[in-house]
């Protein structure tokens, strides 16, 4: 009886070690899975949100906006001429100058704020709470730093600038138009000279 007693103990501390090790097993997993979906989001290179976590965020920030009546702005920004970096730098160059860029980008913005690497040399980013002047006194802050901090490459100082299209949310638009009107903004200030922000109207 005292032996069968024992026996059974056994296998409850057992079946409690085994329970804990698998709480410990599925809470890493649990741990991995987030690290891997924010790793699905981001951009490798500057660590910024990508393409998918635009999709993701920025409807998110939309349906907010639209619930509490609130603003929200983009920004589109693109480098000017950065073909130009890594034809006369090198494509390193070039990758470092993407990484300069989205750190003084992340300098300006606010915790609040959400940049993401659309493509390329082309960056949005997500404004909640702010309306078209708050976003242009934002990329001018920006077009200021830019001006006082070229990149140092191999000891050499490589400056950039870089030309931006501002889009403020309308009633109803969805993250598609938006961007799209944020292009068109920016395309504007490509055609009018570069190094410049353009409000889509
Ligand atoms: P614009 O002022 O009209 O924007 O001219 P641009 O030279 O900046 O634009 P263009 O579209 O002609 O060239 C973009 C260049 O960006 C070409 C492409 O090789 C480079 N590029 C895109 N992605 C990367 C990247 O991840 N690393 C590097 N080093 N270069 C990249
Ligand atoms: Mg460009
Ligand atoms: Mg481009």
């Amino acid at each position: 009886m005292v032996a069968q007693a024992g026996g059974i103990q056994n296998t409850v501390e057992a079946s409690h070690k085994d329970l804990i090790e698998t709480k410990q097993a599925l809470s890493a997993l649990q741990a991995e899975m987030a690290e891997t979906r924010q790793l699905l989001n981001e951009d490798a290179l500057t660590g910024t949100l990508n393409r998918r976590g635009l999709d993701q965020t920025l409807s998110r920030e939309i349906a907010r906006t639209q619930r509490d009546a609130g603003t929200l702005s983009i920004g589109m920004l693109d480098l000017d001429f950065f073909k130009k970096v890594n034809d006369n730098y090198g494509h390193e160059a070039g990758d470092q100058m993407l990484v300069h860029f989205s750190t003084l980008i992340k300098s300006v913005m606010r915790k609040s704020d959400a940049l993401v690497r659309y493509g390329g040399e082309e960056f949005t980013l997500i404004l909640p709470d702010t309306d078209a002047r708050g976003a242009q006194f934002v990329l001018a802050r920006l077009q200021q730093v830019m001006g006082k901090s070229p990149l140092n490459y191999e000891g050499k100082e490589i400056n950039t600038t870089f030309s931006a299209g501002i889009a403020t949310l309308r009633h109803d638009e969805n993250a598609y138009a938006l961007l799209r009107r944020a292009d068109e903004a920016l395309y504007s200030a490509k055609n009018s000279g570069r190094n410049l922000i353009k409000l889509s109207n």
